[in-house]
Order: structure tokens, then sequence, then C-alpha cells
């Protein structure tokens, strides 16, 4: 039996049940595939619950606010999704009628529509014949195959996404794909894969030659930086100074005034101390202090004083709206 026969014959009996899945509208499944990216499933139900709620079609998300799409994303990470994501919308109402592309050379002209994400449309709307390989079916395709190609070079990865159409033949792409990130999540995990129980056990290399634990192999230098931030709470009158970010992590979300310090600055910075946290970027780790201020020991521009009651309405990233929390406002 084929690759893809004994995959779809697992898949038939150990489907997960998503909500965003034997659905058709391309929106709701283009919304869950740019929430899933980098995120996990568990997190994203109640958002895609949120999103699809609050606006039913695309033409609602087009006519929301940034503001809006972001207050609603808040939580959620990685906040260029939720500006593409309204990007996006926009584009497909003014430039496409509504209606999305349905060939994922096409989808992938759209903003935060990459290679994976454009293929997963494709097939899941549209029923394309293109396989799409996030994490878990990447995992399942090198092993397999057991390609030993570091991944995180796209010329690699092309090589890889190749292979991986050829083992497509006639099958439908919807469920293969589905499947692949199926077996990935539930048998082929990243650290202990449950090969005893593996469908395609008889099939897989990696399994033959004893080197699952090396595939994908994910050789690279990722160097990891890290940023000491002060955040100031300056309070007058009831209200409270915010800014909107313009540049880099968190841009078009609202913090407090900060400042980027050197870490034995940082350090330092006790007085008044009203909170600490840690949090962590994809490429970068924050040491977060925030102070009480009675007066901003610098100049900025681009303020805005809001009622501690609003501040709940704005878009956060998550450290602050931990904190705001724990202010009780
Ligand atoms: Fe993964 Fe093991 Fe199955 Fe190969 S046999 S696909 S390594 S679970």
């Amino acid at each position: 039996m084929s690759l893809a026969k004994l995959l779809l014959q697992w898949y038939q009996e150990n489907k997960r049940v998503l909500p965003w899945r034997d659905i058709k509208d391309p929106y709701k499944i283009w919304l869950s595939e740019i929430m899933l990216q980098q995120t996990r499933i568990q997190q994203v139900y109640d958002y895609y619950e949120r999103f699809t709620n609050q606006w039913k079609t695309i033409e609602e998300l087009a006519k929301a606010t940034e503001e809006e799409v972001f207050k609603a994303w808040e939580g959620l990470g990685y906040y260029s999704r939720a500006k593409n994501l309204h990007q996006t919308a926009k584009q497909i109402v003014n430039h496409y009628n509504g209606n999305f592309p349905q060939t994922y050379q096409e989808l992938m002209k759209l903003p935060g529509i990459g290679a994976y994400t454009a293929r997963a449309i494709a097939s899941f709307a549209f029923l394309q014949p293109v396989v799409s390989l996030d994490g878990n079916a990447f995992r399942v395709i090198t092993r397999v195959l057991d390609i030993d190609l570091p991944i995180h070079q796209s010329k690699n990865q092309k090589i890889i996404q190749k292979q991986a159409d050829e083992l497509l033949e006639n099958a439908s792409s919807k469920d293969f794909n589905y499947a692949l990130m199926d077996l990935g999540n539930l048998v082929c995990k990243p650290f202990q894969p449950s090969c005893e129980i593996c469908p395609l056990q008889s099939k897989c290399l990696a399994f033959h030659r004893n080197t699952q634990l090396s595939r994908p192999n994910k050789l690279k230098n990722l160097k990891r930086s890290i940023d000491f931030l002060v955040y100031f709470w300056f309070e007058n009158q009831n209200k409270v100074c915010i800014l909107k970010k313009n540049a880099s992590y968190w841009k078009g979300l609202y913090v407090l005034p900060f400042l980027k310090l050197e870490e034995n600055q940082w350090k330092n910075f006790d007085t008044d101390l009203i909170y600490e946290t840690k949090h962590i970027l994809t490429h970068k780790d924050l040491f977060i202090k925030i102070i009480k201020s009675e007066k901003l020991p610098f100049e900025l521009e681009n303020v805005e004083w809001i009622k501690k009651s609003d501040l709940i309405i704005k878009p956060f990233p998550k450290p602050l709206q931990n904190f705001i929390e724990f202010m009780n406002v």
C-alpha cells in the first residue's frame, strides 16, 4: 500500500475534531491558519470564536479599525499577524471583490501569507492538489524520507517540499495535509515518537536507520538578545500616560513610556518599583521593570492621556496587559 493510502486510512480513525475543519468558508479557514502560526491549538479556540462572532465575513473585518482588530487579538502574540490580517481583509474586499484567490501562488501575494499558509488555504478551502507542511508535517516527512538537510535554510525547505509533493499521488490534499499534521501531533512527536503504533513504520527510513531524533535537522545558530526595559506608570488626575509603538516589536500596540537601558543601569533602577517581570519573544528576552513616576525623566512626543478605567479598551502587549490587571484599575 502507498504511503498516502496508509496515512489516510489512519486519519479516518484518528482525526482530530477542530472547529475550523470540515468547513468550506475560506475566510474562516484563513483566519484559523493565521492564528495557528506559532501558536498552540488550545490558545486559538477562544480567539477563533471571538473573531468569527465579532466579524462574520471578510467584509465586516475589512471595515473594522486596526485598533479594534488589535484589541481582539490582544494576548495572542506576534502582533504583526493582526496587522497583516486586517490589511489582507481590506485587499480581498477592494481588489478581489471579497473572494479569496484560489491558487497558492496568488494567495502568497497577500500580507502575512507565506508558503505554508498559502498551501494550507489552497488545499483546505479550494481542494487544490498541494501539500502544506507545518512544523508537525515537516517532522513526519523528514523522518519518513530520512532527510538530513538543515531545515532553517529556505533552499532546503524547497527541496523537502518538492519531495513531499511527490507523496500526494491522487489523494485528497485536504485529508492528506490534515493527516500529516495529526500524525505529527499525536504519534510522530518531537522527542518521543510512538513508532510502535505508527501507520507509516514500514515506509519510514528514519525508523529503520534509528535516526528519528535527529530529524528534522534543526542545526542553526540562533542568537538570542536581551532588552532591559523600564516602563513608567505616570499618573495625573486619574489619567495615565501611554503611547503607541511605531517601530520594532509590538508595533501598533500601546505601551507605557519607557527607556531601554544597559543591564547595570537597569539593575539599579529600583526606586518606586511596582512590578517586575520577564517576557520571551522569538529571538529576544525582555527584562521589564515598571516604576511609579511623579514626573517623566525624559521628553516624549505622541503621548496620550487616558482615563485609568479606559486602559482595558486599548490593545497592550501581554506583559503590560498583566500589569494593568495587577493594578486592578
Ligand atoms: Fe515518525 Fe516513527 Fe512513524 Fe517514522 S515510524 S513517521 S519516526 S512515528
